[in-house]
């Protein structure tokens, strides 16, 4: 291992910015790299030439229970209080609320809730049939028996960034110790030249797929703009029926996302493979025999011990925009902790 302090770090979402931000505040050099051209991975947000505020990869509502992860990202942001409310477009033009709840269920009847609202969707979304997905995955959208109409009722936080997650990132990289660079893939030939590598990158493909592939399912996002000042019953629409889209988000509908007197962005959501979209991967595919699960650890018994492997491609797991904060902050807190027993006499900053 080289005998440099620098730290690197692939990727500036989430996973990658928070870490750099720890290690940063405890006096490491970090140098962070992103292949797009932008930084905040799939969180990225921008304002269009209407003054709207859009998620270039689809709807990012922040909720979470975890009172640390909150006093965390609050050091870089003021917060817009927020709950998401999500309706479902029936076949004969209602909007009904969704998680299904008391009202919805007596509207479409309990014994069609599988069929109308988890089927075709999942159908689209996975590729797959329902009974072929882990369980778990439908279990984030439980069906309910109250007339709670929110899509996150369980969650004692939940408010969207004030000034956009973009302008978060920024700060939360604003920081004399890190250094940012865009449009840089990773290259192993570096590797040699930092004392730790934190790796967002898909795992399979650092390895050279030498096991195997890990699928993904992928998103194409369609942004329209139309001349209407307000279209959708809530921010998310989510689609019963069986065309591509799985959903469309309304942004000005959002807190903080613009307020344009005449027009409206949209954003609809047509999930494929990874393959079929750029290799843009977003969900890891948890298949029912755990054959992905399995695969993935055989990577992770190769990886080596200068490298931690982080985020939802690098762990190969679902994981919420809190849950990869709060992984990426202790992945952090374990690196310093190891880092602080290797330094003489047992000092650390
Ligand atoms: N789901 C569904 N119908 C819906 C919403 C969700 O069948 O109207 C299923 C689908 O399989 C989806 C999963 O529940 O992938 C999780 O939904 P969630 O809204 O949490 O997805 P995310 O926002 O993470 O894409």
């Amino acid at each position: 291992m080289s005998q440099s302090s620098k730290t690197l770090i692939v990727g500036c979402g989430f996973s990658g910015a928070v870490i750099a931000r720890t290690l940063a505040e405890h006096g490491r050099v970090v140098h962070i790299i992103d292949q797009r051209n932008h930084i905040g991975g799939n969180a990225h947000d921008f304002v269009n030439e209407h003054g709207i505020r859009v998620h270039q990869y689809g709807p990012h509502l922040f909720h979470t229970s975890n009172d640390k992860v909150v006093q965390w990202l609050s050091a870089f942001t003021d917060w817009l209080p927020y709950q998401h409310r999500v309706k479902a477009l029936l076949s004969d033009g209602r909007y009904v609320t969704l998680p299904v709840n008391k009202e919805t269920a007596e509207i479409v009847g309990c014994d069609r809730i599988i069929d109308v609202f988890f089927r075709p969707y999942t159908r689209k979304m996975w590729g797959v049939e329902l009974e072929q997905l882990d369980p778990a995955i439908l279990q984030r959208v439980p069906v309910r028996d109250d007339l709670n109409e929110f899509y996150f009722p369980n969650d004692t936080f939940q408010a969207m960034p004030k000034d956009g997650y973009t302008a978060m990132f920024q700060r939360m990289l604003d920081h004399p110790n890190i250094q940012l660079q865009l449009n840089k893939a990773f290259d192993k030939a570096v590797e040699g030249q930092y004392s730790h590598v934190f790796n967002s990158m898909p795992i399979d493909q650092y390895f050279d797929y030498c096991l195997g592939e890990l699928p993904y399912r992928s998103v194409k996002f369609h942004h329209h703009t139309l001349p209407m000042p307000s279209i959708l019953p809530a921010a998310t629409v989510n689609f019963t029926h069986d065309q591509p889209y799985t959903r469309v988000t309304e942004w000005k509908k959002l807190p903080g996302h613009g307020e344009h007197p005449s027009h409206t962005t949209l954003t609809f959501e047509e999930p494929c493979d990874y393959k079929d979209n750029h290799m843009e991967r977003y969900y890891p595919v948890k298949d029912l025999q755990g054959i992905n699960l399995q695969r993935y650890q055989q990577y992770r018994d190769m990886v080596p011990a200068h490298m931690t492997f982080i985020g939802r491609c690098g762990l190969y797991a679902y994981l919420d925009m809190h849950q990869a904060i709060s992984s990426a902050l202790a992945a952090a807190d374990n690196h310093l902790k190891g880092f602080a027993k290797a330094m003489p006499f047992g000092c650390c900053n």
